[in-house]
Parts: structure tokens; C-alpha cells; sequence
């Protein structure tokens, strides 16, 4: 990429489609990929022609660095078709900045904007086929960069390779998810890498979610790694209490994502008057409005499900249930989100693409 200009991208078409073979009515998410994926690496200190060629498999030397030392950063978005066949997006280039935070954390080269942009339109418009209309099909979009250069001295990579690969999705829906808030694990430290979707975080949480899973709880609610003492978020989604008709959710820090289904909550809250406080909760002042039946709602937001309804959650080896919730705040967010990722209301904030 010479003075930082973006060169023009090198496309390669798939001989033939995929599609015909896939059952759109039965996806499992993550599971099928679209016919192509966008490629760029990193070499001599810059960014390289970038290339949209068909999906398929890599190839890397095992002493490739993001296999010792995990040097590898991703990032989720969606694509949405609307009742005219357009495809958009949702607040990308929230996204792609977060992307290069998560990688300046990561001592990864930061990827140009322009460039991220103009290979993603090119990608989806190659496979726009593969996004469905209707409410909840969306094209789910994974970005990621990898550490590639061969050696394993424990230092940054000199080389990286960028990739984009999409996986056509149904609506999400997880079953009853309950909630256990972490007493013992942690996800993230001051001073860390929890604000970075760093792959490595994910990895470090399979294991305490298994023996959740094992207690009949789906995810774990993780709390301040120091005192356990204030709620933070999930593993994929950040979180929101009802207490009374107050939403509250944990300010954003060094160990929380910076989730852009959560700002967007925000401020439509904000919108359609909805008092919402930004502020940290103590795991206390939860159990206790539980307890007095003033927990109405504990919903996750995040780019998979858009808004998740939990059903209850554990703490201290208690149970708590939440109440069934008419004109609940999740499902009403929900819908105003939706509205405007399909293009079926009006986009105030300018977050469609
Ligand atoms: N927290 C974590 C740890 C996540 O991985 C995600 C998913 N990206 C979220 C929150 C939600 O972020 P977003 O709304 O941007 O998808």
C-alpha cells in the first residue's frame, strides 16, 4: 500500500457457487462461509495489494507466532437486506476502529479504513446472494488478523494476514439463557487486553463456562477481576438490569468491550426517554432487587442476537428467576434496532451503511 494509498483490490471469482448445497432454513451459526473472503497481508512493513479470492484453506509454517503466542485480533458485524434487495450495514466503521484498537493493544499494524471498507462492499457484493430478506437473516461478517511470520522467539510478528469471511445466519435464538455472576474466574485485569476483542480472551473463558454450563447456566456474568463486587459483562454480550423502569449498565473500562449494540441501546434509550444510568452495579444492589422483585430485566447486547432476554441468574449458589416481563425493555430494543439494520425506519442517528 505505497504512501498509504489503497491499491486496487485483485479479484478472483469462485468458478461456481456454493449456495445451491446450503439450507437456509436450518443454519447453524458460524457454521457454512460464503463463496469468497477477502485476504491482505502484511510484509515489509506495509499492507499488500489485497485479494478477494474464493474461500478456502490457508496455509501457514507451524512456527507461525499466532500459534505460540495467540498475536491475533477479530471483530463480528452484520450485514442486512432490506424488502428492496439493498444490503446494509450496521455502524461499521465503529466497528473498524475498535478492530485497530484491538490491534495497536495486540502490536499488530493497524489496517486502513478505506481499504477495509472497499474490500468489504466488493466482498458482499460478489456474494450478496447469500444474505436473505426477511427480519433475523443477516450476514454475519468475521474480519480477523494473525501473527504469520515463521520463528518462535516471543516477539511481534513482522508478518500478518488480514481476512474477511462471512457465514450466512437465521435469526439467533439461544433457548432460555440463565446466568451465573463470576465469583472466582476472571475475564479481564486493569490494565489489560479485555476492551480488545483479543482472541485470546475467548479462549481463556471456555473453560469456566463450561463448569457454568455444567451448574445449568449458559454464560457467565463476569465481575471486576479485583473485588467480584461489580457486575461487567458477558462473554459475547454486555449487559443491561432493569430495576424498577431504570436501565443500568457498567461504564466501559480497559477490562470491558466497547460493544456497539450497547451504545446504540443507549441511546435509544435515550430517544424514547427510557431513564438509563451508565454507571457501575454492584452485584449487592442486584441480588437485593431481586429479592424485593425489583429486578424486572436482565437482557445481553451484542452484535449475534442483537438483544438476548435472560431468564435468571445465580450467585453465591442461589438461584434467582425473573419475572415474565410484558412490554419488556429487551424486546422493545430490540425491535427499534431491527428497524433500522432492515431499513424499516427512519435512521435518525445515521447508523445505517
Ligand atoms: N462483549 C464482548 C466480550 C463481546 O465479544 C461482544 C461481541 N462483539 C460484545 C460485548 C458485544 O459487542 P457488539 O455489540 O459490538 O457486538
Amino acid at each position: 500500500m505505497k504512501n498509504g494509498l489503497p491499491l486496487a483490490i485483485d479479484v478472483v471469482e469462485a468458478p461456481a457457487s456454493k449456495i445451491d448445497a446450503v439450507d437456509f432454513e436450518n443454519l447453524v451459526f458460524g457454521n457454512v462461509f460464503t463463496d469468497h473472503m477477502m485476504m491482505c497481508d502484511y510484509e515489509d512493513g506495509e499492507w499488500q495489494t489485497p485479494r478477494i479470492q474464493p474461500y478456502g484453506p490457508i496455509q501457514l509454517e507451524p512456527s507461525a507466532k499466532v500459534f505460540h503466542y495467540g498475536q491475533a485480533i477479530f471483530e463480528g458485524m452484520k450485514a442486512f437486506k432490506d424488502d428492496e434487495d439493498q444490503v446494509w450495514l450496521f455502524r461499521p466503521e465503529a466497528n473498524i476502529d475498535r478492530f485497530n484498537r484491538s490491534s495497536v493493544r495486540l502490536a499488530i499494524p493497524e489496517f486502513p479504513k478505506e481499504v477495509f471498507l472497499e474490500g468489504l462492499e466488493t466482498l458482499l457484493n460478489l456474494d450478496r446472494d447469500w444474505i436473505k430478506q426477511g427480519f433475523g437473516s443477516s450476514l454475519y461478517i468475521r474480519p480477523f488478523v494473525i501473527a504469520t511470520e515463521p520463528g518462535v522467539s516471543a516477539s511481534p510478528s513482522k508478518n500478518y494476514k488480514f481476512m474477511i469471511i462471512c457465514s450466512p445466519a437465521k435469526a439467533y435464538y439461544s433457548g432460555e439463557v440463565r446466568v451465573v455472576f463470576a465469583e472466582q474466574f476472571s475475564r479481564a485485569a486493569n490494565g489489560g487486553v479485555g476492551f480488545a476483542k483479543a482472541a485470546g480472551n475467548y479462549g481463556a473463558q471456555f473453560y469456566p463456562t463450561n463448569l457454568a454450563k455444567q451448574e445449568g447456566f449458559q454464560q457467565i456474568v463476569w465481575t471486576d477481576a479485583s473485588t467480584h463486587e461489580y457486575l461487567e459483562e458477558a462473554g459475547t454480550m454486555n449487559i443491561f438490569f432493569r430495576v424498577g423502569d431504570k436501565l443500568l449498565t457498567a461504564p466501559i473500562s480497559d477490562r470491558i468491550l466497547d460493544g456497539i449494540t450497547r451504545k446504540s441501546v443507549i441511546a435509544l434509550a435515550e430517544e424514547f426517554k427510557v431513564p438509563v444510568e451508565v454507571r457501575r452495579v454492584t452485584v449487592k444492589e442486584i441480588v437485593e432487587a431481586a429479592e424485593k422483585g425489583e429486578l424486572k430485566e436482565m437482557f445481553g447486547a451484542g452484535t449475534a442476537a442483537t438483544i438476548n432476554p435472560i431468564k435468571g441468574f445465580g450467585y453465591q449458589g442461589k438461584r434467582y428467576e425473573l419475572p415474565e416481563q410484558e412490554n419488556s425493555y429487551a424486546s422493545f430494543f430490540k425491535t427499534k434496532l431491527m428497524e433500522i439494520q432492515y431499513n424499516k425506519a427512519e435512521d435518525k442517528f445515521g447508523w445505517r451503511y
